[in-house]
C-alpha cells in the first residue's frame, strides 16, 4: 500500500439553507488551514455557486451528489457534469445508497453516471454498501463486487481516476458503525478487485462512510485500506468535521 492524502468528503445531503451554509463552510474553511489531508463538500445543486464563492481561495474542493448520465437533452430535473463543471465541481457522488433506495438507481446506471463525471473532468465518488439483510445473509462479498464491477466494466480504461467509497447501508445515518476490522476487510477486498483491473490500484482512494464521527474516525482513518472518509450528518457541525479533518491529518 502506497501512502497517499487521505480525502474527507461531506455529504450534506438534502440539507442547508443560505444563511446556515454561510457560516458552515466560513468556519470549515477557517479551520483546516492546516489539513494535511484534502476536504471536499458535496452539496445540494442550488447551492452549488454559493459555496463555490464562500470557498475560493481556500483549499476546501467543492462537490455534487448526483450527476446526470447524460450530457445536455430533455432530461427535466437533471443537472449534467459540463454544468457542474461550470460551477467548480471537483467531485460528484454516484451511486449513494439514498439514490439506489429511492430513486431505483441501477449498477448500470450509476456506471453510467461516473462515465459521464470522468468524462468533465469531474471525479466520481462511486458508492458501494449492502444492507442490513444482506451482511445477515453472508452477501457482503457478493453485493459490493457486483456494484463495483459495474463501474469497472463501463469505466476500465480510467479506473484509477476514481473515488471508492465503501458505505454499508445499515451504518448510514443510524449511529451504528462498522468496527474498523470490519471495513478493512471490505476495504481490502475492494482494493483486490481494482488490482485486478488496473496496476494503479493502491493510488485509487476507498472513502469509509456510515456514521463517521469525531469519535471513531481516528480507529476507522488508521486502516490501511481506508483513504479517507465519506460523512454525512457530521459534515453538518462544524466542530465535528474538523476534527475528522484533524483525524484525516495524521
Ligand atoms: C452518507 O450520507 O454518505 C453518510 C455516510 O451519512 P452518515 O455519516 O450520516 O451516516
Amino acid at each position: 500500500m502506497t501512502q497517499k492524502r487521505k480525502l474527507i468528503a461531506g455529504n450534506w445531503k438534502m440539507n442547508g439553507a443560505l444563511q446556515a451554509n454561510d457560516a458552515l463552510v466560513r468556519a470549515v474553511v477557517a479551520g483546516m488551514q492546516d489539513a494535511a489531508c484534502e476536504v471536499a463538500v458535496c452539496v445540494p445543486a442550488p447551492y452549488l455557486a454559493q459555496v463555490q464563492m464562500l470557498k475560493s481561495g481556500s483549499k476546501l474542493e467543492l462537490g455534487a451528489q448526483d450527476v446526470s448520465q447524460h450530457a445536455s437533452g430533455a432530461y427535466t430535473g437533471e443537472v449534467s457534469a459540463p454544468m457542474l463543471r461550470e460551477f467548480g465541481v471537483r467531485y460528484a457522488i454516484v451511486g449513494h445508497s439514498e439514490r439506489r433506495q429511492y430513486h431505483g438507481e441501477t449498477d448500470a446506471l450509476v456506471a453510467e453516471k461516473a462515465r459521464a463525471a470522468l468524462a468533465h473532468g469531474i471525479t466520481p465518488i462511486a458508492c458501494v454498501g449492502e444492507t442490513l439483510a444482506e451482511r445477515e445473509a453472508g452477501q457482503t462479498e457478493e453485493v459490493v463486487k457486483r456494484q463495483l464491477a459495474a463501474v469497472i466494466h463501463v469505466n476500465g480504461h480510467c479506473i484509477s481516476e476514481i473515488v471508492v467509497a465503501y458505505e454499508p447501508v445499515w451504518a448510514i445515518g443510524t449511529g451504528r458503525t462498522a468496527t474498523p476490522e470490519q471495513a478493512q476487510q471490505v476495504h481490502a477486498l475492494l482494493r483486490k478487485q481494482l488490482a485486478a483491473a488496473t496496476a494503479q490500484a493502491d493510488r485509487v482512494r476507498i472513502l469509509h462512510g456510515g456514521s463517521m464521527n469525531a469519535a471513531n474516525a481516528a480507529s476507522l482513518l488508521a486502516q490501511p485500506d481506508i483513504d479517507g472518509g465519506l460523512i454525512g450528518g457530521a459534515s453538518l457541525k462544524a466542530p465535528d468535521f474538523l476534527q475528522i479533518i484533524a483525524a484525516g491529518s495524521r
